[in-house]
């Protein structure tokens, strides 16, 4: 008898394949102290007070969590509080941020450590950061904090700070967005470990993620405080462009949790950033005057994955489940032909990159081209002749400016090559100090009697202009 149960045992081991029946250890999920119902990715500490209202309104009273991305640590910023500059000043900069958003109840987050980039140019930014660099950065943040919605910057040239920064964020968030979920991209990212809780693991075993919902806020003048309520600054050739293109928050509402406003809240959180406009923040508070921060919280809809509508709450129809990848596919464009004219860079990125993301719709929130600058400011006018044709062009561009405009372009006929494009730089300078306000300029460009149409930008002229060009 006893033989005859050693034979069955025996079987049965050699049946289920020996030593291998053991019971694998049950698989690890992700780490869940990461994960955020929104991920919010900015340029610099202190771009998070632009939507401090609403952080506060949905993490203090809707328990939601939100994890935090800032591209740079402000290294280029000034400082209103002590001698720190350049590094030493992107050191102190982290802090007032780990600080300001914890007061909202914020507490992961990272840092990039892009440098600040002064200037108007997000294609600046992109290449000083190391856009590859960063965009693989940020797919891993958004594998592990697994959000429903991204927030950011509107990729968007507009009239107001319109910083460089500001912009190329919102791109890398935009891209990923579309990454973040693709199996194929950044394979090592997603490729398991050797043994996890070993040493000398080359790969980082997250899993792909594909967030559901994509939303921009801007800092355009006519969102922006305090510009905001000042008729001046409101262009007269188009709508205010945040109006019906997604859900609006008002910062006045009292926070349930708080029994103070959600713009004192913001008020507060700025007031942790002394190196920068913190000072407004604590005279706000110590007058007991919020006015700067009651601004209405203007949110873009970006792109959906879930049902809902443009101007809906964010979280309207966010589900609980994820969803599946969703591999972004760009209109097919016709191939250009013959002798084109158009504005060069930024705006000739951005037609592009909106169309590769989904993102069209934004074309049609400022339809001309726009700048804001200064009195007498100097400015650099982009313009792309390209030549589609067998035979060389002569391409002529002739100029439309408004009185008291200065031009000092060396150049106003160009050779353009068959298959080439002349990057053309018109040199303008702004009126002298006057009455402030929008004005259009225009190029238009000419091959002998053919006519290849009109460039046309759309410029305010004041003391409020942003950043250089
Ligand atoms: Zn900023």
């Amino acid at each position: 008898m006893k033989a005859i149960q050693t034979a069955i045992l025996l079987l049965a081991s050699l049946l289920s394949g020996g030593a291998a029946a053991q019971q694998a250890p049950l698989l690890t999920e992700p780490d869940p102290r990461m994960q955020a119902d929104v991920l919010l990715v900015v340029a610099h500490p202190d771009d998070d007070v632009m939507i401090g209202g609403y952080l506060a309104h949905i993490v203090l009273d809707e328990h939601k969590r939100v994890a935090v991305v800032f591209a740079t640590d402000g290294d280029s910023g000034g400082n209103n509080a002590g001698i720190e500059s350049g590094a030493a000043l992107g050191d102190v900069r982290q802090l007032e941020a780990r600080h300001a958003l914890a007061l909202l109840g914020i507490d992961n987050v990272w840092f990039l450590h892009g440098h600040d980039t002064p200037g108007q140019d997000p294609l600046r930014s992109l290449d000083r950061w190391g856009h590859g660099q960063f965009l693989e950065a940020l797919v891993r943040l958004v594998r592990i904090t697994r959000p429903g919605v991204i927030l950011t910057w509107l990729p968007q040239s507009v009239a107001g700070e319109n910083h460089g920064d500001h912009q190329a964020s919102g791109v890398l968030a935009a891209e990923a967005f579309d990454a973040a979920g693709d199996p194929a991209a950044f394979p090592g990212q997603l490729s398991a470990p050797r043994n996890r809780t070993g040493l000398m693991n080359l790969t980082e075993g997250l899993l792909p993620w594909q967030p559901q919902k994509l939303y921009f806020f801007t800092d355009a003048f006519e969102v922006f405080s305090p510009y905001w309520h000042d008729p001046a600054v409101q262009s007269p050739f188009r709508k205010n462009l945040a109006e019906g293109a997604g859900p609006v928050y008002e910062a006045t509402t009292i926070s349930p949790s708080r029994h103070i406003s959600y713009a004192e809240l913001m008020a507060r959180q700025q007031a942790e950033y002394a190196t920068q406009e913190g000072p407004i923040g604590a005279a706000a508070l110590k007058a007991h005057d919020l006015r700067l921060f009651e601004f209405p919280e203007h949110f873009i809809f970006g792109k959906s994955l879930v049902p809902g509508s443009v101007t809906g709450d964010i979280f309207e129809g966010v589900s609980a489940q994820p969803v599946p990848f969703h591999r972004a596919q760009p209109p097919q464009a016709p191939p250009s032909s013959g002798l084109t004219f158009q504005i060069g860079d930024p705006w000739r990125f951005y037609s592009s990159f909106w169309k590769a993301h989904g993102l069209d719709h934004l074309a049609a929130l400022i339809p001309v081209p726009e700048l804001a600058a200064d009195f007498s400011e100097k400015l650099s006018i982009p313009l792309l002749a390209c030549n589609r044709t067998e035979q060389s062009a002569a391409i002529a561009v002739t100029p439309a400016l408004p009185p008291g405009w200065t031009d000092t372009t060396p150049f106003s006929r160009y050779t353009v090559p068959p298959g080439a494009c002349y990057p053309i730089l018109e040199q303008i300078a702004a009126p002298a100090p006057g009455k402030a306000g929008w004005q259009q300029l225009s190029w238009a460009a000419a091959a002998g009697t053919q006519q290849l149409g009109a460039v046309s930008l759309r410029i305010y002229v004041g003391q409020t202009g942003g950043l250089p060009q």
